[in-house]
């Protein structure tokens, strides 16, 4: 199935380089994992993978991947495994739980791709440790599943710089890897800098628009003016076509898992004595979104939310 060697073409920090061919585990085939585990069987990795959801795993074994019945049946097929997992609970417990990870003496290296936030990156690690034979890499993404269908996420990685210079080719095949630091936790604390400022755009695009498209203002040409200008970001650029002018609210990330984002965020530069008002009130709207809509909802519902509030609609007009 796997073909020894290949080149790579994905961009990354390094010029294309061979690839070593490796025996993978991918646990968690979701919105994000189905399409970065797709992306290493086109790139000839041989993959093990398993999610508890049966329909996730059939694309993937359909595609040559082989399915396995738990994550530690992942790992005994595996040299190293990723994970992309809704939340930090999770994923110890796919790590360090009965049927876990650590149950196989198969697999030395475990990316975490997860947003799962610096705690529990170094909590996981700090269990590995112990045991001495697993090394815990961090490597959240951003992106959103566009980037991870065409390969142009920023994967944020950190950890053993050894481990994240062997896996630094097969994390390539997601898109551009930073490498931010030499501990677990610090290419989470990253990725969690990140998203605050991506969701606080999300709100507070969606409360200029609201109050543009009150006053009668086409929200396309209020879109194209913004992005020409001060105001430009990429919620405006990228999720408000997408999926708020059409009225989709599909952009493919769950309020949920959002709101679990900017909670873990908050909540960390609260305990590292870094007030953040503004982040306190993005956790609020989000808090709110998620109480409306649900947590499967996807989270571009916070423009649905500022809608009914300001009793209008955000929408795309005839041409
Ligand atoms: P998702 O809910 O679509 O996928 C998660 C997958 O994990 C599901 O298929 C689920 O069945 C599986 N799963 C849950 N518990 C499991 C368990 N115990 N064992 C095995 N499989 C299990 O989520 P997603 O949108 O793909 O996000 C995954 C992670 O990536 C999250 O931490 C999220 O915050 C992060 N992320 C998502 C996006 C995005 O745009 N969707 C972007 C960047 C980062």
């Amino acid at each position: 199935m796997a073909s020894a060697r290949h080149r790579l073409t994905t961009p990354g920090t390094r010029p294309e380089g061979e690839l070593r061919h490796m025996e993978l585990g991918f646990i968690g085939l979701g919105q994000m994992g189905r399409r970065m585990a797709i992306r290493l069987l086109d790139a000839g990795h041989s993959l093990t993978v398993f999610d508890r959801n049966e329909a996730a795993i059939k694309p993937l074994v359909e595609r040559g991947a082989r399915r396995a019945a738990s994550a530690a049946e992942v790992a005994a097929a595996s040299e190293a495994v990723l994970m992309s997992l809704p939340t930090p609970d999770i994923v110890r417990d796919v790590v360090l739980g009965p049927d876990g990870v650590t149950a196989s003496n198969r697999t030395t290296m475990l990316v975490d791709l997860s947003t799962t936030g610096p705690r529990m990156a170094t909590t996981i690690a700090a269990e590995l440790d112990k045991a001495g034979r697993i090394t815990l890499i961090d490597a959240p993404v951003s992106g959103g599943t566009a980037g991870a269908e065409k390969g142009t996420l920023a994967v944020m990685v950190s950890g053993d710089k050894h481990v994240v210079e062997t896996l630094h080719p097969v994390l390539s095949v997601f898109g551009k890897v930073f490498l931010c630091g030499d501990k677990p936790g610090m290419g989470q604390t990253l990725k969690l800098a990140n998203n605050i400022i991506a969701v606080a755009a999300l709100a507070i695009s969606s409360e200029a628009m609201a109050m543009g498209a009150k006053a009668g203002l086409d929200p396309q040409i209020m879109i194209d003016t913004i992005m020409a200008s001060s105001g430009g970001n990429v919620a405006l650029r990228d999720k408000f076509p997408r999926a708020v002018l059409t009225g989709t609210f599909d952009f493919g990330f769950a309020t949920g898992l959002s709101y679990k984002d900017v909670r873990l965020c908050v909540d960390e530069a609260e305990a590292m004595g870094v007030p953040m008002v503004v982040g306190a009130a993005v956790r609020q709207i989000m808090a709110v979104t998620n109480a409306t809509f649900g947590s499967d909802s996807d989270f571009t519902s916070v423009a649905r939310l500022v809608e009914g509030w300001a009793k209008t609609k955000i929408r795309s007009r005839p041409s």
